[in-house]
C-alpha cells in the first residue's frame, strides 16, 4: 500500500507501561504542557487545519484520558459533550494531517468507548476509570473492562479482471463497494471472509490475502482489509443486507476512480474500501 490509511498514523508514544503508575499519571496531569483533545457528540475540535490541543487546565472534565505523550508532554482526550464548535470526523479527516486524522480517531474511539460503558456489563452497577483511561473496573463485582475493538473483514473477490462489488439500497445512487462483515465469535479472519461473501453473495471463496487495516471508530470498529480469490459461484443476492452485487471489470472501475462522473460511483476516499480498490487496480492481484 503506497498511503496509510485514513485514521492511521497518530505520532505519539502511548506510554502504556506507565498508565497503572498513579504518581506518575498525576504528574502528567499537572504537566505544564498537557493538552486535550475535545471530543463531543458532534465531532473533534479542529483550529486552523490541525487537530486542536487545548491546554489540560483549560478544559473542564472529570475525566481526562491518557493518549500519549508526544515531544511537548502528555496528551488526554476530554469529553466535550455537546459542545457546538466540533467538526464531524469524517470531514475532519478530509483536511487534517495523517498523523492528526489517527490522533483524532484514538480520541473518538476512547471517548466513544467510556461513554456507552458507565455500568458493569457483569453486574449492572457503575463502575470506574482505572489506568488513565484504558480500564473501567468494577468496585462491586470486580471485574475489569477495556476497551472495545470490533473486527470486520472487508474484502474484494477478484476472478481475473473483474471484482465483485455489491451495494446497499440506503447508498447514493451508483455507489457500490467492497463487501464486509463483523467477525463473528469462534471465527478465524479467514473464516469471516469467506461466510461473509457466501451470505451476502452466494460466491465461494480461496484463501484471502491480508492488505491492510483501518479503525473505523464509528463506534469501535477495525477494519480488515482482504483480496481473495473467486473459486465458484455466481453472484446473487441472498440475504437482506445488499441491494445488488455484481462483477465488475477493471476497465468499469478504472473509469469509475478516474471521475467520479461515470454510473459507477466508488466509495470515498477515506475508507479503506477504496484504498482496496485502488491497490486492486495498480497491481497484479
Ligand atoms: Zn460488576
Amino acid at each position: 500500500m503506497s498511503d496509510p490509511n485514513t485514521f492511521t498514523g497518530a505520532v505519539l508514544d502511548r506510554a502504556g507501561e506507565h498508565r497503572t503508575d498513579d504518581a506518575w499519571l498525576a504528574a502528567q496531569l499537572e504537566h505544564p504542557h498537557a493538552r486535550a483533545v475535545l471530543v463531543g457528540t458532534g465531532g473533534v475540535g479542529v483550529a486552523g487545519g490541525r487537530l486542536r490541543l487545548a491546554p489540560l487546565r483549560d478544559v473542564a472534565t472529570e475525566e481526562p484520558l491518557l493518549l500519549g505523550l508526544d515531544e511537548e508532554g502528555p496528551i488526554f482526550a476530554a469529553d466535550a459533550g455537546a459542545a457546538a464548535d466540533l467538526l464531524g470526523l469524517r470531514d475532519a479527516a478530509a483536511t487534517l494531517p495523517q498523523s492528526d486524522s489517527g490522533l483524532a480517531a484514538y480520541a473518538v474511539a476512547l471517548v466513544s468507548w467510556h461513554r456507552r460503558h458507565r455500568f458493569c456489563a457483569n453486574c449492572g452497577n457503575p463502575t470506574e476509570v482505572r489506568e488513565a483511561g484504558h480500564l473501567r473496573h468494577c468496585p462491586v463485582c470486580g471485574a475489569d473492562h477495556h476497551p472495545r475493538t470490533d473486527p470486520v473483514v472487508i474484502m474484494l473477490v477478484t476472478r481475473g479482471d473483474d471484482v465483485l462489488l455489491g451495494r446497499q439500497a440506503a447508498w447514493p445512487p451508483g455507489r457500490y463497494s467492497a463487501l464486509a462483515g463483523f467477525v463473528e465469535p469462534g471465527e478465524s479472519l479467514e473464516e469471516a471472509v469467506a461466510r461473509e461473501v457466501q451470505e451476502e453473495s452466494g460466491v465461494v471463496v480461496g484463501p484471502p490475502r491480508y492488505i491492510s487495516s483501518q479503525p473505523w471508530p464509528f463506534p469501535a470498529q477495525l477494519m480488515l482489509g482482504f483480496i481473495a480469490p473467486w473459486a465458484s459461484g455466481e453472484p446473487e443476492v441472498n440475504d437482506h443486507e445488499l441491494e445488488d452485487t455484481r462483477w465488475f471489470t477493471r476497465a468499469e472501475v478504472r473509469a469509475a476512480a478516474e471521475s467520479d462522473d461515470g454510473e459507477l460511483k466508488l466509495p470515498p476516499r477515506l475508507a479503506i474500501a477504496r484504498r482496496l480498490i485502488e491497490h486492486w487496480l495498480a497491481g497484479s492481484d
